[in-house]
């Protein structure tokens, strides 16, 4: 069922000895936490997303966590996100000791309907967390305009959004703060995990710093209680220091597999059958994850299984209906439409060096039994 256990090993085979020369060149420097790689790396992923500062963390669900306690969230305030995402997103908000509350996601892109955040307001709130989801971002401008108006903070979730540009501005860049992961799969991805918070906010960034480092500025004298370790480690950023110089020629990869997607299973695609992803306006698609959708989904899957094809459902259950997130009182039928498209999306396999059988293999299978439903 998952990609993300071999997908990395055609690229590791591509980019073998530069991957191996990064150990070597961190194993032989003497520095093995927090040193010239992590630094490097640090100013390297700033200067791509055109801000002041990047902090590297140990993975994206403590970036989101790291990120908003460096925004001023706690226990007692409130976070507005979707249900529609993957679960370390709430379970971030939660490690704060804030309480996440949902908003629905449109029916045409998945994403954050932006139109029902002003209703999640309270009091309490103090930050909107906006997932930038399957590689596509949010519309921010009704967003920045409630958080100038009601006095909030906002923290873009970039997990799945490396590169990706709305309406010109590149994804991070948008809000206070901005996490990412390198988990594997990611459009940026390690070799194990990492993560990252950038910020164009010097007090947020060094609030970020303290966090991950027990809340030291140096050692060994903590300032900030309670503080984390959630460095980011120095092999994987020297790994990530080099694969984001190639950055771009991934996304290129993934869009000329999506191109291929569209243009070979476009056909078939139509209301109330196979529903292809749609770009919202003003985005550039970094797809992440290539996520369809049939009202006859689990018959679809069903049909492929003799296919030997790997297939993914990114995700199957909405956070808000999880026994784990019980307590934060949603019902069945509270978020319509995230519940609706969790019976109905299932992912067609996505990475840059996908090879070209596999994409046909794919396509030719699908287009088989779409046609015998
Ligand atoms: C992957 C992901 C995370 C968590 O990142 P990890 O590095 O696995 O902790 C958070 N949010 C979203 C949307 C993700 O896709």
């Amino acid at each position: 069922m998952t990609t993300y256990v071999w997908s990395y090993l055609q690229e590791y085979q591509n980019e073998r000895e530069d991957l191996l020369d990064a150990v070597q060149t961190v194993f032989s420097s003497g520095q093995l936490v927090l040193g010239e790689s992590v630094q490097g790396f640090e100013r390297a992923y700033a200067a791509y997303h055109g801000v002041g500062y990047a902090a590297g963390v140990d993975n994206g669900t403590n970036a989101l966590k790291i990120g908003l306690e460096a925004l001023g969230v706690g226990p007692g305030d409130e976070v507005i996100t979707v249900s529609n995402t993957a679960a370390p997103t709430v379970v971030a908000i939660a490690g704060t000791g804030a309480t996440p509350v949902f908003v629905d996601v449109r029916e045409e892109d998945f994403l954050m309907d932006t139109s029902q955040v002003e209703a999640a307001i309270t009091t309490r709130t103090k930050a909107l967390l906006p997932v930038h989801l399957y590689g596509q971002c949010v519309d921010m401008a009704p967003l920045e305009r409630l958080a100038e108006k009601h006095g909030l903070k906002i923290l873009e979730d970039c997990a799945q959004a490396h590169g990706a540009h709305h309406n010109g501005r590149i994804a991070g860049s948008m809000g206070d703060a901005a996490a990412f992961s390198f988990y594997p799969t990611k459009v940026l991805g390690a070799y194990g995990d990492g993560g990252a918070v950038i910020t164009d906010d010097a007090d947020t960034d060094h609030a970020v710093r303290q966090l991950r480092y027990y809340g030291m500025d140096k050692v060994y004298y903590v300032v900030r209680s309670p503080g984390h370790n959630s460095r980011l480690d120095e092999v994987q950023a020297e790994i990530l220091r080099r694969k984001l110089e190639r950055l771009d020629q991934y996304i290129a990869g993934r869009r000329a597999v999506a191109r291929r997607y569209e243009q070979e299973l476009g056909d078939l695609a139509g209301p109330g059958g196979l529903l292809l992803p749609a770009t919202a306006p003003g985005n550039d698609h970094v797809y992440y994850v290539y996520v369809v959708r049939h009202p006859q989904r689990d018959a679809i899957l069903e049909a492929l299984k003799q296919y030997d094809i790997s297939l993914n459902i990114s995700y199957p259950w909405p956070v808000h209906t999880m026994s784990g997130f019980a307590h934060l009182g949603y019902t069945e039928g509270s978020l319509p439409v995230t519940e609706k498209l969790a019976g109905e999306i299932f992912s067609l396999p996505m990475y840059p060096s996908l090879p070209d059988d596999v994409q046909s293999k794919t396509i030719s299978a699908l287009r088989n039994v779409l046609k015998s439903l």
